[in-house]
């Protein structure tokens, strides 16, 4: 899998103090895609032993609150089986941070994904918020939490699985 960047201390890709993932590859081609740099798997640094040391010296900081996937997109069908290990591992160590994943995929095409696809199944069970769906241009306004456009919904991941439901973390759009 190759990346783009790391952010840390990210206050805009999730809830607290996160460090972020941003990593290439992705075949939504939303129009009007900010990040089309990374739409192309072979662009960034290849992801290796040392970069996800640098990952976890992050989540090591007591300031950290967890890790959020973004890119590109992290379940785009090459990424998957690294991303698959690497939160399974993240949420073994640490497990009071939090895991929230952006994706392209809804949470509807996910689920019908996982029946086939190990590798969807064990990053649902494993991250806690996944942030679904592509990005819709028209839809894209101010007063939104944590997402490009209204359509994209802030899925709890453990709550949405156990009540077979969606539950959301938080709502798309900001009240007030
Ligand atoms: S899913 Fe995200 S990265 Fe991929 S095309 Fe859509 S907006 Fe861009």
């Amino acid at each position: 899998m190759k990346y783009h960047s790391i952010t840390k201390a990210d206050m805009v890709n999730g809830e607290g103090l996160r460090v972020v993932l941003w990593v290439s590859g992705c075949d939504h081609n939303c129009p009007g895609c900010h990040n089309q740099l990374t739409w192309n798997p072979s662009n960034g640094e290849e992801f290796t032993a040392e970069t996800k040391a640098e990952i976890m010296a992050e989540l090591d900081n007591d300031w950290c609150d967890g890790l959020t996937l973004s890119g590109g997109d992290p379940l785009f069908k090459q990424n998957r089986p690294l991303i698959a290990e690497l939160v399974k591992e993240i949420k073994e160590k640490y497990p009071t941070k939090t895991i929230w994943c952006y994706t392209g995929y809804t949470w509807e095409e996910l689920l019908k994904m996982q029946k086939k696809d190990l590798d969807i199944e064990t990053i649902l069970n494993n991250i806690d918020v996944l942030v679904d769906g592509r990005f819709v241009l028209k839809d894209a306004f101010k007063n939104l939490n944590y997402v490009g456009s209204s359509n994209q919904k802030i899925i709890s991941v453990p709550n949405s699985l156990a009540e077979k439901r969606v539950v959301l973390h938080i709502e798309t759009v900001r009240k007030g």
